[in-house]
């Protein structure tokens, strides 16, 4: 199959700090978009455009696969489901946030509380993220999704197939697509970041980021020649930058040893200690990776927790 003649990518407007989202459009049939983007009236006339140029309409799209349940990759999907009621096919585990992202987010949100307030995170902290939260939900509208995939199935095309890929880490549910040498990472390999996992754990407990770097070796064994990723120019030397984000990590995980080599530190001093100040849609993200990195160390028995008030202490 030729993936590469086929694939038309187009970028969408997203109102999030990351900027816009890519939508990919494989044109053969049936007619398959790889996200759609949020659900906000720029991005809809955008895909519009899009599709457009193409010579297509949203009424021609046959099938959507989501790489995940975030808002900015599946919020619009309920659109297509509307005028055309194309087949949704997407991971089960992040079913739930692409049927019902404000119910799932708060159930979420409650199983993480107690482990978000032993952070020693101030409580307006909660609230912003809350409300981040709920800005999150307006750009979304629940969406059936109609087949759910697991890894190693097929996506087929007239002339091949995509394989599936399941790389939790980001999100419980979060998949790759590949075919031949060309991956579509969704935002399992998001290389303008540093290694980031959002409470993206397969066990949907875990913050995930071992789940994260589990996925990065089972992409780096595809040795893809391209990746077409979530946000971001599609890039080459797939394994090249899978290894630089492989290293950024290994280099996070020192600076916090260090740190706690000098003195013992709750998971939100930690934070401000290694990201210096953060914008509010920052902590989030920042807290995660932090506590992501803490769960690594402290399952290797390379930390020390210590509970205390309430609050908890790590030390190497
Ligand atoms: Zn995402
Ligand atoms: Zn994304």
């Amino acid at each position: 199959m030729d993936v590469e003649g086929n694939v038309q990518r187009i970028v969408v407007p997203t109102p999030l700090p990351l900027g816009g989202t890519n939508v990919y459009l494989i044109e053969e049939k049936p007619y398959t978009l790889i996200d759609t983007g949020p659900d906000t009236e720029t991005t809809r006339a955008d895909l519009q455009i899009g599709l457009g140029k193409i010579g297509l309409e949203m009424k021609d799209v046959e099938r959507i696969v989501l790489t995940h349940g975030h808002v900015d990759h599946c919020g619009l999907a309920h659109e297509f489901a509307n005028i055309c009621n194309p087949e949704i096919l997407a991971h089960e585990k992040d079913r739930d946030t692409i049927e019902d992202f404000g119910g799932a987010i708060e159930k979420r949100f409650m199983e993480c509380s107690d482990l978000l307030s032993s952070t020693g995170a101030p409580p307006q902290t909660f609230q912003v993220i809350r409300e981040f939260l709920d800005f999150l939900d307006s750009l979304t509208h629940p969406c059936k999704v109609t087949k759910t995939l697991k890894d190693k199935d097929k996506i087929e095309f007239e002339s091949g197939a995509f394989e599936v890929l399941y790389t939790p880490g980001h999100s419980s549910g979060s998949i790759s697509l590949h075919s031949e040498d060309v991956l579509f990472s969704g935002d399992a390999l998001l290389v303008e970041n540093s290694p980031c996992s959002v409470f993206g754990g397969a066990d949907k407990k875990s913050v995930g980021l071992d789940d994260f770097l589990e996925s990065m070796e089972k992409l780096s064994k595809l040795e893809a020649k391209k990746a077409y990723p979530g946000h971001g120019e599609p890039f080459e030397k797939v394994n090249e930058k899978i290894e630089g984000m492989k290293k950024a990590y290994e280099s996070r995980k020192q600076t916090i040893l260090d740190y706690l080599e000098k003195e013992e530190l709750t998971a939100f001093e930690l934070m401000n200690r290694v990201f210096g100040i953060m914008s509010i849609e920052q902590v989030l993200m920042g807290l995660g990776e932090i506590l992501g990195h803490l769960e690594i160390l402290a399952e290797d028995k390379a930390v020390e927790t210590k509970e205390k008030e309430g609050l908890t202490y790590y030390k190497v």
